[in-house]
């Protein structure tokens, strides 16, 4: 029988933080998780040189009983780099990630583990965690000091007790074990493990048949959780290819490790130097190396390739934008039912009652009519007609109601005693239709009007 992997590898930089300082790798022979820490760049540097070191063991498979002597070795080499690196730049100084790497030659697979990355199996329905935290909480839970329930809470969750962090021995957990056609394996960075339920994680891990569709969920469902740290998750299938040709996909590369190219060996050594010629010779991305002292400027910041997440700007800013609108639009409208005033009715010829303000926006009348009084405009003295045509602003129903009632005793006055307000012969201009549809006759002309009732018509 003859097996392979199925994989796929992706990262996110989750939804607080800036850049990624994680980095993934998985091959046709290797998988490899780094979770990166430290200030400025450090983090996405010490990660990246992590995946770096391990990749040439992806190409040129060592025999099977040099695996984890092979596997040690690339991590040591890695460790020796991150110090050369802080010798350099001594603003690295704090620079540091974990790494769990699974390496295969045929079915003997080997693991190297250092930090709280980890490693899971699904194994015929059974799900395992195959790596141990180096973690204060982890250590405090083997002692018994707290339960599994108190970690996630615990003020000193994040403390390392082992990382790759170029100041000291390297002491990483190394495992050799075989794998069988059907496992299911899961590497992920603690903003993964930390955020998602080991529960939702099996399920995920049982549910999804795809390598890719099930990396992807997981990010997913850690991002639902509030992304509080990048996510990483390599997760590969071993697979029985004796009736067929093995999968065939490049390696995949995520994360810092994708985002710069580090060499996984210092330049001042003889392998190092033939590895800089070869990166010299490709499409690479090194970084240039800085000199002692202060970080550069462009170091602190935007000199530093970042994956920046886009969509929560915009959603906030779109989020703002209708809430802004959706409040605006509540207090006009709030404002505007509580405005009154009087002028002339739609048709022109009565008083009337407007609720709202006497003015448009983009055409769009900001006031309606709620009463027509049936006062007749002509009927009223022309001052008052003038005011009318011009609007009387009113606080309220009951305000414009009382105005209301003054014009009408003021129109009935006038129809008492037209003289008294200027109206003789006023109105014998006007030529209104009769009732027929022929002209007034000048007898009908200065017939006096009469008032409707004082019930005026509300729409
Ligand atoms: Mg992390």
């Amino acid at each position: 029988m003859t097996i392979a992997l199925r994989y796929a590898a992706h990262s996110d930089v989750g939804c607080l933080r800036e850049g990624n300082e994680d980095s993934a790798y998985a091959g046709p022979h290797l998988l490899a998780v780094a979770d990166g820490m430290g200030g400025y760049a450090g983090g996405e540097i010490a990660s990246a040189i992590a995946i770096s070191a391990l990749r040439p063991l992806d190409e040129d498979v060592p025999h099977a009983e040099d695996v984890s002597t092979s596997l040690q070795q690339a991590v040591e080499q890695a460790n020796s780099t991150l110090t050369q690196r802080v010798k350099d730049e001594p603003w690295l100084e704090n620079m540091g990630t974990t790494l769990t790497a699974l390496l295969w030659t045929g079915s003997r697979m080997v693991m190297i583990h250092i930090g709280d990355s980890r490693a899971y199996l699904l194994r015929d329905g059974e799900f395992s965690q195959i790596t141990h935290d180096h973690t204060l909480v982890q250590t405090l839970v083997d002692e018994g000091k707290i339960t599994e329930e108190e970690v996630a809470t615990h003020p000193q969750r994040s403390l390392l007790l082992r990382a790759l962090d170029g100041r000291s021995e390297v002491d990483p957990d190394i495992s050799v074990s075989e794998a069988k056609v059907g496992d299911r394996f899961l590497l992920c960075s603690d903003g993964l493990s930390g955020v998602v339920s080991e529960s939702t994680i099996n399920e995920t891990l049982a549910t999804e048949t795809n390598v890719e569709a099930t990396a992807r969920r997981l990010i997913d469902l850690a991002n639902r959780g509030g992304g509080p740290d990048n996510i990483t998750a390599v997760v590969a299938d071993i697979v029985d290819t004796t009736n067929g040709p093995p999968p065939e996909h490049e390696a995949a590369i995520a994360g810092a490790a994708d985002q710069r190219d580090e060499p996984a060996m210092t330049p001042d050594t003889p392998a190092g130097r033939a590895q800089g010629l070869n990166r010299s010779s490709g499409d690479t991305a090194e970084m240039q190396r800085m000199p002692s002292g202060d970080p550069p400027e462009e170091s602190k910041g935007s000199a530093q390739p970042r994956t920046r997440r886009w969509w929560p700007m915009v959603v906030t800013f779109l989020a703002a934008a209708v809430v802004l609108a959706s409040t605006g639009y509540y207090f006009g409208t709030r404002y505007l039912d509580s405005q009154y005033f009087i002028g002339p009715s739609e048709n022109g010829e009565n008083v009337a009652v407007h609720q709202g303000i006497d003015s448009d926006i983009a055409g769009y009348s900001l006031s309606e009519q709620v009463e027509d009084t049936g006062v007749p405009l002509d009927m009223l003295p022309e001052n008052e007609r003038k005011s009318v045509d011009g609007t009387i602003p009113a606080d309220s129903e009951e305000n414009a109601s009382e105005r209301v009632k003054e014009l009408r005793a003021k129109a009935e006055e006038c129809e008492r005693d037209p003289e008294s307000c200027g109206q003789d012969g006023q109105n014998a201009d006007r030529s209104e239709p009769s009732a027929d549809g022929g002209e007034q006759s000048p007898a009908d002309e200065h017939k006096p009007r009469s008032l409707p009732d004082s019930a005026g018509g509300r729409q």
